[in-house]
């Protein structure tokens, strides 16, 4: 079958401006610029924008997934003329101003490359066949699964080295994602599992945090780090720090001098690399896959291209020297300074190099727990729980999926409970390979 030309995009008078991504970074920039002189054309794999702040919830039981997803089509369509493709980018020919997509080709006078991040397994294939990933909103409804697959499966065995395995969950990355998810996870055997699975020992459920360093949240400030590590403890999270996972065979985790941990939940969230496409290796740092850019956004070595987000490494600011953290915040403030630019080259204006202004980072363990930096102070607790609450309610995208948030969250709260714990997709795990 052949493809349709230009994905039946027309010609225009107007530059052609294709934005692959609809993350933090792609909406931004459709949004600041979606007035100005320039056919707009946004390209995804998925026909919906992902709060990937929240997708912990969705592992969890705390939130539908619906309300941290909002229909890309939709959000373009708000804005006027401007045209959603669902399509797979899979590589771009410079030379031709060209891209090829799983659904066809198309052309474009400015390409902005937004496609963010993916799981980093450092190259240990094992590692990225058995253990959970939660990037997506797939990955969390699998996981929210698998979950509770497993306690299921705990019920029923009569194997006692088989039942520990099966509730024994251990999450590797010490950063905010891991963090908030055993927070979650050990919050949810105190509160609901205890309640619900009474012919459990819910002793026996233990939740493991590994992290390599010797702190959790490397990219906050000592006191944040320690908070969280005394938050939960209380909780009852076995910390392991200093300690490296080798290897991961979907029954055992082996863990650098330590004894092997029998495990069949085993969630990585320690490590991202960037998500891009073939056609600009040359341009890609190692071992990140993030793609060179300077101070404009421009990818190195061309003109009309440009990488915003999570996918762009931008050396030269000198607080960053080794590139900007992969956060939202750097994503928006970047298409923020891009659309400016777009507009200065169409004007042949000089260019704005781009500016990190860091608001603050946060991580939250719990019900009432959370620690927040902000540039010059620290805070902790209830207050900095509410302040989490209200900063990640007000950032996700539109106004229902925002109430269904609140609602959820209120919900939760006073019933101490969620209802989410339905297993309507059954997660598959791959089958260990048996050696011989
Ligand atoms: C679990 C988790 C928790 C996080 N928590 C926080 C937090 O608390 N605070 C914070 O600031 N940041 C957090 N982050 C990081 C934050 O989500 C990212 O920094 C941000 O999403 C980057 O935005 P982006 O636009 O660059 O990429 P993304 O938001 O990842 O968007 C990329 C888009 O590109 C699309 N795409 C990718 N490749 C292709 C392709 N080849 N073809 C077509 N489409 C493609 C994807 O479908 C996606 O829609 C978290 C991330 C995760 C995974």
């Amino acid at each position: 079958m052949e493809l349709p030309k230009n994905l039946n995009i027309p010609e225009s008078e107007k530059p052609r401006l294709v934005i692959i991504g609809g993350g933090f970074a792609g909406i931004t920039l459709v949004k600041e610029l979606h007035k100005n002189d320039f056919q707009i054309v946004v390209i995804d794999r998925n026909n919906y924008h992902t709060f990937q702040p929240l997708l912990y919830q969705v592992a969890t039981g705390g939130l539908e997934p619906d309300a941290i997803a909002y229909p890309l089509r939709k959000y373009v369509k708000q804005f006027g003329q401007l045209y959603f493709r669902l399509a797979d980018v899979e590589s771009v020919q410079p030379e031709k101003n060209l891209i090829i997509t799983s659904e066809g080709i198309l052309n474009y006078d400015f390409l902005v490359i937004a496609t963010g991040a993916k799981t980093n397994y450092f190259g240990n294939k094992m590692l990225e066949q058995f253990t959970m990933g939660m990037k997506t909103i797939p990955e969390a409804l699998n996981l929210r699964s698998l979950i509770l697959q497993n306690l299921e499966k705990a019920i029923v065995t009569k194997d006692p080295t088989e039942r520990q395995a099966l509730m024994n969950f251990v999450i590797v990355g010490g950063g905010p994602t891991g963090v908030e998810l055993a927070g979650a996870l050990a919050e949810l055997k105190k509160f609901v599992f205890k309640e619900e699975y009474h012919d459990l020992k819910m002793e026996d459920m233990q939740v493991f945090l590994v992290e390599g360093s010797g702190r959790l949240l490397g990219g906050m400030s000592e006191k944040s780090a320690l908070q969280t590590k005394s938050f939960l403890q209380k909780l009852g999270v076995q910390l392991m720090l200093n300690c490296k996972i080798n290897d991961y065979d979907g029954k055992l985790v082996h863990i650098e001098q330590n004894n092997p941990i029998p495990s069949n939940n085993v969630i990585w969230a320690a490590g991202v690399m960037g998500a891009p496409f073939a056609g600009l290796e040359a341009t890609q740092a190692k071992p990140s896959a993030r793609l060179l850019v300077d101070a404009f956004n421009r990818v190195q070595d061309h003109e009309n291209i440009f990488a915003i987000g999570d996918v762009a490494l931008m050396k030269g600011d000198t607080k960053y020297p080794k590139g900007h953290p992969m956060v939202a915040p750097v994503a928006i403030q970047q298409a923020k300074n891009l659309s400016k630019n777009l507009l200065r080259i169409s004007t042949q204006k000089q260019l704005m190099a781009f500016a990190y202004r860091d608001q603050g980072s946060m991580a939250t363990i719990g019900r009432n727990k959370a620690v927040v930096d902000m540039p010059g102070f620290h805070f902790k607790g209830f207050l900095a729980w509410l302040v989490w609450l209200f900063v990640h309610l007000m950032s996700i995208v539109g106004f229902k999926n925002r109430l269904a948030t609140l609602l959820q969250w209120f919900s939760n709260y006073v019933n101490f409970n969620s209802a989410l714990r339905l297993i309507i997709r059954p997660f598959q795990p791959q089958k260990p390979k048996i050696d011989g």
